[in-house]
């Protein structure tokens, strides 16, 4: 099957909020796409909504060509996770996905191969309601991988894990992805995306704000700006503002310069006998590139009082 997932023109609306507006994106498969964006801006909506669980207002989500309710044995196909507390307390680990493969037609050895791979196997008879959040999403994901399936889809699996929790999903998901699945992962952070995802689609209040390689967000982010060290920053300054620069310190011994290349500030810097370290082209972080691009569309900031 071809596991593509092809958002377009998805709208939503709730009332007078506009939850998901105009929205199209590809997921494509052999790559973890980070679907990111700030609290409110419609990442669990549009994922509702490729899932079948919610209708559309307009324009469409297929998987593969195809309408999530249209595919004949689902969780063979789709697997997800989007709400890791769905899951009845009382009920052991093993019994859950024993359910849920025997009601899916699923073999019933899949049960511990799944909690073996998310590092479950020895809570396996232990009941749901006792374990951490950390614990519940490893369940969640156990449970969307019981059909092996070629598509996932997880709504903020990082929440409540801890760090060695987190090390092991980025390897996960990554070598989910390398299985050649196509894999969609949210998140309201994107510091927990920096490492693990390959493409990047971010929204904000409902709308696409970019969909990119991570390499080229943080690029576009960078811009041509130099960083370079210094013992001596006013004579630095001052030559090469004089050259036509924006300068400006960052502490004691160090200045950013936009609008002339490294080449170029070494060379200035050369011809004034200026010494200089650390000279070189600032890298945004993914962090500073996701400021930039949602700082107008974060929904509840911090003066947000909407509950
Ligand atoms: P995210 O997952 O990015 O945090 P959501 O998709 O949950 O965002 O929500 C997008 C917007 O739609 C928010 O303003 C939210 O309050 C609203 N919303 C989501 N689901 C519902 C619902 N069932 N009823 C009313 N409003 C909703």
């Amino acid at each position: 099957m071809d596991s593509t997932i092809e958002v377009a023109g998805l709208r939503k609306r709730y009332g007078t909020t506009v939850a998901v507006d105009d929205l199209t994106f590809t997921v494509r498969p052999g790559q973890v796409t980070g679907f990111v964006g700030p609290n409110g801006a419609g990442k669990s909506t549009t994922m509702r909504i490729v899932l079948g669980l919610d209708a559309a207002d307009a324009g469409s989500a297929r998987i593969g060509g195809r309408p999530y309710r249209s595919l004949a044995a689902p969780l063979t196909e789709v697997g997800a996770l989007l709400d890791a507390e769905a899951v009845h307390p009382g009920r052991r680990a093993q019994d859950h996905l024993l359910w849920m493969a025997q009601s899916n037609g699923l073999p019933g050895r899949r049960v511990g191969e799944v909690l073996e791979q998310v590092g479950l196997a020895s809570a396996a008879r232990r009941r749901a309601g006792g374990f951490s959040l950390g614990m519940r999403q490893r369940l969640g994901i156990a449970a969307a991988m019981l059909g092996d399936p070629p598509v996932l889809i997880f709504d903020e699996p990082v929440n409540g894990l801890d760090p060695e929790g987190i090390r092991w999903i980025r390897g996960y998901l990554q070598s989910l992805a390398a299985e050649g699945r196509a894999i969609l992962v949210s998140s309201h952070l994107m510091s927990e995306l920096e490492e693990t995802a390959d493409h990047l689609v971010v929204i904000g209040r409902g709308r696409l704000m970019a969909d990119t390689s991570v390499a080229d967000l943080v690029a576009r982010a960078s811009g041509s700006r130099v960083l370079l060290r210094t013992p001596q920053r006013s004579e630095t300054m001052t030559v090469l503002a004089n050259a036509g620069a924006t300068v400006a310190s960052i502490d004691h011994n160090a200045v950013t310069v936009d609008g002339l290349s490294a080449e170029r500030v070494a060379a200035l810097l050369g011809a004034a006998q200026l010494p200089f370290s650390e000279l070189g082209v600032h890298r945004a972080t993914l962090e500073e590139a996701y400021m930039e691009l949602t700082r107008d569309a974060v929904e509840f900031g911090a003066q947000g009082a909407t509950p």
